[in-house]
């Protein structure tokens, strides 16, 4: 086929639909009518395209070799504004009495770089982080320069890590100790007499709503982290004893990453409500309850609840929990907490791109045609052979179909031993030409069919 046929099959339209980039690019990546990758960076003078290509020039010009993970800060800051204008605005539409507060945890992106932007970035809106590990707890304290953000402890925590947060707390820090083990609080309430600093201090829920997706091990009953009713009952009594019940504000639960279904995210929140309306009634003060992470990417822009999908926009995510807890609060006349999540994948994901060299090119094309059959080839080889002489604009989909059973009878007589490696190979052959001819004259059809639309060009 030449160039000319060709282009006229295949535009940069039809890349940028073949791999979906309007739906899962969030608008910040396109494809520019030359049919390079653009990304659109937000910034304060609008939006700024700018060609990927261009910028891997720029690159080599400066002498820098490929692969390069490109970061495009702008679009960090885009992430952190949309989640939290997204919460101002559902929680000031429904009239809801509590802040939002993000905590980026920091397993999702370690770099420094990263790291400090979202510092940096969420100062305006005290976006806070979450640490995992005593590691991850020392990056906190060395970025968050805004006193009003928190940090998040969750994780396994040793004597050390709770000393480290407990100093952190002198030092002005909202810094909450999540306990995922009743070990912990142990600890807690001995280093923080100790210390003589008052912790603040959260629990994790182990709630019973199971979500669909990748990481549904993380909730259920057998998820591995956080408290049962008989561990969250024994915290209580604990911290009452210890009088430091009024130490114990905030709720956490976490059912797992890229949560697909909005509806699972919407019933996690309502279980968790009904432990704080009950924790509450116990005299825990609360006033924090955190959501952990799930808030999904549309990685295959379905907008669906695959795997890989979300049925559901950030926008919605916020309007449905604010108005769950809402909801769920207000029979009790229960003050509204303030709302923490700690979404991870939501805020990096399109944040970075891997700009990488093509090394090598596979062609689905015939190598060698032979002009004729040669003699004693099998019927199967004949009939495909013929079909490619009779290949018309009036039969392409009837081609198609001949074309594809007599591909797959030849396969079949390989495996079974009934024709040779070489004549197996003039058969592929005589298909790709085949497949060839068909998607040449497609463009002279009235109406292409779906199944011929994405032959190999
Ligand atoms: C991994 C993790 C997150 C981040 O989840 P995302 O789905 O990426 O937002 C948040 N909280 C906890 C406790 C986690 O383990």
């Amino acid at each position: 086929m030449n160039t000319s046929e060709q282009a006229a099959v295949w535009s940069a339209r039809t890349s940028a639909e073949l791999y979906g980039i309007d739906e899962w690019s969030n608008g910040y990546f396109g494809i520019s009518p030359e049919g390079e990758v653009v990304v659109h960076a937000p910034t304060a003078g609008g939006d700024a395209g700018v060609s990927l290509m261009e910028i891997v020039d720029g690159l080599q010009q400066r002498g820098l070799q490929m692969p390069v993970l490109l970061r495009v800060e702008n679009i960090l800051d885009s992430r952190i504004s949309i989640l939290n204008d997204s919460f101002a605005q559902a929680i000031e539409a429904s009239g809801y009495q509590g802040h939002y507060r993000g905590a980026f945890p920091i397993k999702v992106n370690q770099q420094s770089h990263v790291i400090a932007e979202i510092a940096r970035f969420g100062e305006r809106y005290n976006h806070g982080l979450e640490a995992g590990s005593k590691a991850e707890l020392m990056i906190a304290l060395a970025t968050l320069t805004n006193r009003d953000s928190l940090i998040i402890c969750n994780g396994y925590k040793d004597a050390e890590f709770i000393s480290l947060g407990l100093q952190a707390r002198k030092l002005g820090f909202k810094c909450f100790f999540v306990l995922e083990t009743l070990s912990e609080l142990q600890s807690v309430i001995e280093r923080s007499r100790a210390l003589n600093v008052e912790p603040l201090i959260g629990v994790r829920l182990k709630l019973s709503t199971k979500v669909e997706g990748h990481w549904s091990e993380d909730s259920g009953d057998r998820s591995l982290f956080g408290l049962n009713t008989n561990e969250l009952v024994s915290v209580i009594d604990t911290l009452r004893d210890a009088n430091l019940l009024h130490c114990f504000q905030l709720l956490h639960f976490h059912l797992g990453s890229q949560i697909p279904n909005i509806r699972s995210i919407r019933a996690g929140v309502l279980e968790a409500c009904r432990y704080y309306i009950e924790l509450v009634g116990e005299g825990a003060p609360l006033g924090y309850l955190d959501l952990g992470g799930g808030l999904a990417i549309d990685y295959d822009g379905t907008c669906s609840t695959n795997g890989h999908s979300r049925n559901y926009s950030v926008q919605e995510y916020c309007i449905d929990v604010v108005e769950a807890i809402q909801e769920s609060l207000d029979h009790h006349h229960i003050p509204h907490p303030t709302i923490v999540t700690e979404s991870g994948r939501a805020t990096v994901a399109h944040t970075s791109v891997l700009l990488f060299n093509i090394l090598d090119v596979t062609h689905f094309e015939p190598t060698v045609m032979p002009t004729s059959l040669p003699e004693g080839c099998h019927e199967m080889i004949a009939n495909l052979w013929h079909t490619l002489s009779v290949i018309r604009v009036a039969n392409l989909q009837e081609s198609y179909n001949d074309v594809i059973y007599y591909r797959d009878k030849i396969r079949d007589l390989f495996h079974a031993g009934d024709i040779s490696l070489r004549h197996r190979v003039l058969g592929e052959n005589i298909y790709l030409a085949a497949l060839q001819k068909i998607a040449a004259l497609l463009p002279h059809m009235k109406r292409i069919p779906a199944e011929l639309e994405s032959l190999p060009q």
